[in-house]
């Protein structure tokens, strides 16, 4: 197969000028056609030379020349920039947006590290702050003692902190009950609230059957002496709590005289001294008025949340935000239990929480994916009420466009085996980083008459080509095989289909263990490998992978997609 350089430099410049509305850097291009026919490789400097003029000619076009010619030539690289055009990302309006913008908050409870799920929540209220402009407030809900550990809030922190949002502020909850407090004492002197003392048992029962409990008629004066009572610690878990006055006949009983303090004995908080804890749809509201937070954006198993909260915004007067409820996501083929991950964690099933079997932010960002993946894919789902299924193949998608361009690019060789090759030269592959990049440099793998390939790649074959070296011929002998040197022709490969398989000089790879969900990938990769500790590579053929940690003769690797 032949290729004309001047007509493909022509080609590609006209198509990233189109595109792009500027003549493009010469070394794209040229990595371009590198990249694409490596026969090329040793003429980069006449190749450099043809491309200097075929620029010089594409600069002197006007656009619609440009586009003309473009047409004419390759109309295909046209239509590759419609549809690139068409794949507008964007969420739709939100309503009663005023001048200053929006107030949006994100609220996670410390109750373990952030998943999938919340970053949904995070990046849809990010992007509205971002497109409206105004204040993200980061508002930790710590208001459960049964859910919040101290080693959490860092957790949380750390993950806002990789998601990269447009936080304006933090608040904790708990450092605010006695704001609570107060409004919860507002409540009961305005005879919106009651103290009951019925065990839940017999509440439930009255409640179920549409009457009201005793408790309810209790006078201001006795509420606010119980109140006082409640929150000197003078009754114990469970025997005491605060409801507010709904409709004890509406069709639905959870709307019903639902509770909005209580007492929680033990675990104590972390943070707090405190006996009465806030029911999370007071403190909610509570904190959304009082931070002015104009919209809301969460799942919709906060429907009835929404609801019950709009008799509190009633009972102040205030008026309620606008919400948006989006649907469930099911996320499948990792674990997102907490207690199911802490358990694990324990039992030396997991290695913690960034174990790239869990759904957590953390693992993900081990295996390589970019919070921007995470960000856009998010944006992609979008508000919509419908229920979905989580995909990891989008996600894959949206990440390999980001760490494509950026990634150096390796030789990883598993399941390796040691060949000596009959009748070869010594030489040295000069070997692109990036076949796109040429300002990337290059790697250098001086062959010195015996390689290490996979059995893999071995197996089966006649005649392969070791990628950026040379041709062989493949001899099964036992467990091994006799290579014989078969020269260097790029054509001759291709026109015996051979196929183009990684290698590394004898003694040059470093041992790798690429780890995956499903399992381990024991081999060697180039020992350059060494200087992209925390990086994304590409391992050619294989995939992209996080470079997780280098210790002087073992890589770990994260697979991260193809
Ligand atoms: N902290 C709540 C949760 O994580 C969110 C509360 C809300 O969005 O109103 O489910």
């Amino acid at each position: 197969m032949s290729v004309d350089p001047r007509e493909f430099f022509y080609i590609h410049a006209l198509q990233n000028a189109v595109q792009h509305n500027s003549v493009p850097k010469a070394g794209t291009v040229l990595g371009m056609l590198m990249g694409n026919y490596p026969e090329f490789r040793p003429q980069a400097k006449e190749m450099s030379a043809i491309l200097g003029d075929v620029l010089k000619e594409v600069m002197a076009l006007s656009p619609e020349e440009r586009v003309s010619k473009l047409k004419e030539l390759a109309p295909e690289l046209l239509e590759q920039k419609k549809e690139k055009k068409e794949k507008v990302r964007g969420l739709r309006d939100l309503k009663n947006v005023g001048e200053n913008g929006v107030v949006m908050r994100f609220a996670p409870n410390p109750s373990g590290p952030l998943h999938l799920g919340h970053a949904r929540a995070a990046y849809l209220n990010d992007y509205y702050v971002r497109k409206y402009g105004g204040r993200y407030v980061l508002r930790i809900e710590d208001t459960d003692p049964r859910r919040v550990e101290p080693e959490n809030y860092g957790l949380l922190l750390e993950d806002a902190a990789w998601m990269d949002l447009k936080i304006t502020e933090t608040v904790y909850q708990s450092d605010r009950f006695e704001i609570y407090y107060e409004h919860g004492r507002k409540l009961i002197e305005q005879g919106s609230a009651y103290i009951c003392t019925c065990d839940s048992e017999s509440f439930r029962e009255l409640k179920n059957s549409k009457k009201t409990c005793p408790c309810r008629s209790n006078s201001v004066e006795k509420n606010l002496k119980l109140w006082e009572d409640m929150l000197a610690g003078k009754y114990p878990e469970g025997t005491i709590t605060v409801r507010l006055k709904t409709e004890i006949d509406h069709p639905d009983p959870a709307m019903r005289d639902f509770s909005i303090f209580r007492v929680v004995d033990t675990p104590p908080h972390p943070k707090i001294d405190a006996k009465v804890y806030p029911m999370m749809n007071l403190s909610v509201v509570v904190d959304d008025h009082l931070l002015g937070i104009t919209h809301v954006i969460r799942g919709k198993d906060h429907i009835a949340n929404t609801r019950r909260q709009g008799y509190i915004y009633e009972y102040f007067g205030w008026k309620q935000p606008e919400y948006l409820h989006y649907g469930r996501m099911s996320i499948g083929d990792v674990v997102l239990s907490t207690s199911a991950m802490k358990e694990g964690i324990k039992t030396k099933k997991y290695t913690g929480w960034d174990d790239i079997h869990l759904g957590t932010l953390k693992a993900i960002a081990r295996r390589g994916i970019r919070p921007e993946a995470v960000r856009n894919i998010t944006i992609d789902i979008g508000v919509g009420q419908s229920d979905i299924k989580f995909s990891w193949e989008n996600l894959f998608a949206e990440n390999k466009q980001i760490v494509d361009p950026e990634s150096n690019r390796y030789f990883f060789v598993p399941n390796p085996v040691k060949c000596a090759v009959e009748d070869a030269p010594e030489c040295t592959a000069t070997i692109p980083k990036h076949p796109n990049d040429e300002s990337k440099g290059v790697r250098h793998l001086e062959f010195k008459g015996s390689l290490v390939a996979s059995k893999d790649d071995l197996q089966g074959c006649s005649f392969v080509r070791f990628k950026d070296l040379f041709n062989a011929t493949i001899i099964p002998e036992g467990d091994s095989f006799r290579v014989i040197y078969a020269g260097t022709s790029l054509d001759e490969a291709r026109e015996k289909k051979a196929p183009i398989i990684q290698w590394l000089p004898v003694n040059e790879g470093i041992r790798c263990n690429l780890l995956s969900p499903e399992g381990l990938i024991e081999g060697l990769c180039e020992s350059s490998v060494i200087s992209e500790e925390s990086e994304i590579v590409q391992f050619e053929r294989v995939g992209f992978a996080r470079i997780d940690s280098v210790k002087e003769s073992l890589i770990t690797a994260y697979f991260a997609h193809r």
